[in-house]
């Protein structure tokens, strides 16, 4: 991890290094706890179709309401759950509250999870990931993994085998935080993506401008061609609406349309929808 490389420099012993590492510890011990505590809860935040407006899928979003500590992000446990190993017991977690959730749903739309490389690379994996599909009685076609290109540095065999006994059975993958990583066209080349998901950094933000523009458009392009979709992270407003969508990206997700929401809501904003469709199949 290039963040844990980066503070090990700092080489001298200071005290909000020893606070960060028994919050650590404390997240460490805790999280263990946590879900049967149920203290965790899945949010779902929706991946919104740039054509029509519809809501083509959600993504599954961690949050753990902490009794002491309030609302933690997954940007604070999630490395934490990797390194103790908790992770797999989690992820399956997350994956079968995700599909029980999606279950729910009209069938046209699907759910997006977030998997770690550890949680692949753990025996028995895809075992898990069928368990919460067939438990929920999902079609696994509606359920999408994300991966990062950190799972490719190393052990690319378990990795692969992994995606190809889940392709076989229908659950797609998308290419997460694209821009950020070694942005390897390899891993595009080699691994059955439908979804290119381009970096919010890119987006939204200071770097955002028409270098970032010219670079979301190339992508688009070569994912286009390819048959992959281009989700745009992190939108946050209209005229960045107008930007992706005019750079080629067809799908967007970001705080523009909705932030992550609980089940109930992602529930009540298909329903809303479906409201909005009424008047239209009432003249057809
Ligand atoms: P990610 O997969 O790239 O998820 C998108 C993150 O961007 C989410 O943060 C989401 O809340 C945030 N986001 C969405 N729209 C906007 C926007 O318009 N503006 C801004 N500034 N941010 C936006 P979140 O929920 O804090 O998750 C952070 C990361 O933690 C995720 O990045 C993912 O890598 C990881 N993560 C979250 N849930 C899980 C999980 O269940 N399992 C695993 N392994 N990782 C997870
Ligand atoms: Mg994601
Ligand atoms: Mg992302
Ligand atoms: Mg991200």
């Amino acid at each position: 991890h290039a963040k844990v490389a980066g503070r090990s420099q700092t080489s001298f012993f200071n005290p909000s290094m020893t606070r960060e590492l028994v919050r650590r510890r404390e997240i460490e011990d805790e999280l263990r706890l946590a879900i049967m505590r149920d203290e965790l809860s899945i949010f779902f935040q929706p991946i919104v179709d740039l054509g029509t407006g519809k809501i083509r899928s959600f993504e599954a979003l961690v949050r753990w309401f902490h009794p002491e500590k309030g609302e933690l992000r997954p940007d604070e446990f999630i490395p934490v759950a990797e390194e103790t190993g908790v992770i797999v017991t989690l992820g399956n977690w997350i994956t079968a509250q995700a599909a029980r959730a999606c279950a729910q749903w009209p069938e046209d739309v699907s759910v997006a999870v977030n998997l770690s490389p550890l949680q692949i690379r753990a025996p028995g994996a895809a075992l898990g990931i069928l368990n919460a599909l067939r438990e929920a009685k999902l079609d696994p076609r509606r359920l999408e993994l994300e991966v990062t290109e950190t799972l490719f540095v190393d052990d690319t065999h378990a990795t692969a085998a992994f995606i190809e006994e889940l392709s076989d059975r229908g659950v797609r993958f998308a290419l997460d935080d694209f821009g950020t990583g070694y942005s390897s066209l390899g891993y595009i080349n080699s691994f059955p993506f439908s979804k290119i998901k381009v970096d919010r950094s890119f987006v939204s933000g200071p770097n955002v401008g028409k270098k970032s523009d010219a670079i979301i458009r190339a992508v688009a392009e070569m994912g286009t061609t390819l048959g992959m979709e281009i989700v745009a992270e992190g939108i946050e407003t209209i005229e960045q609406v107008r930007a992706v969508r005019e750079a080629g990206c067809t799908l967007g997700q970001g705080y523009y349309f909705s932030r992550a929401v609980p089940d109930y809501l992602a529930a009540m904003l298909l329903a809303q929808e479906r409201d909005d469709d009424l008047p239209k199949a009432l003249m057809a």
